[in-house]
């Protein structure tokens, strides 16, 4: 059950990510590990803040969910890391990779 809930999760996530004009860029030294910019089509992540996964996830659940609060995404992040396979986390991040841009 759990791993169908985490895969309902990703491809919400994966329907957001496959957006035209959706960019990642990587900047060190942001006062957090990573947010949105330029109307959410711009991810922005610090690639070593240490938490590269959990970042990006928490930042994609912030576009599949615009409405909930800080503290929902969290727990879906929580919920997410805990529950997804070795297999649903590489096939996130080869469509992470796909989408990192350059300045
Ligand atoms: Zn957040």
């Amino acid at each position: 059950m759990a791993k169908q809930q985490a895969d309902a999760i990703l491809h919400k996530i994966y329907r957001i990510l496959k957006g035209e004009n959706f960019v990642l860029r990587f900047k060190r030294g942001l006062s957090c590990y990573g947010m949105l910019i330029e109307d959410w089509e711009q991810m922005i992540i610090d690639p070593f803040s240490g938490e590269f996964i959990e970042t990006c996830i928490h930042e994609c659940l912030h576009m599949v969910y615009p409405e909930a609060d800080e503290t929902l995404i969290i727990k879906l992040e929580k919920y997410l890391i805990k529950h997804l396979t070795d297999r649903q986390v590489a096939n996130f991040l080869k469509r992470i990779a796909k989408l990192i841009g350059g300045d």
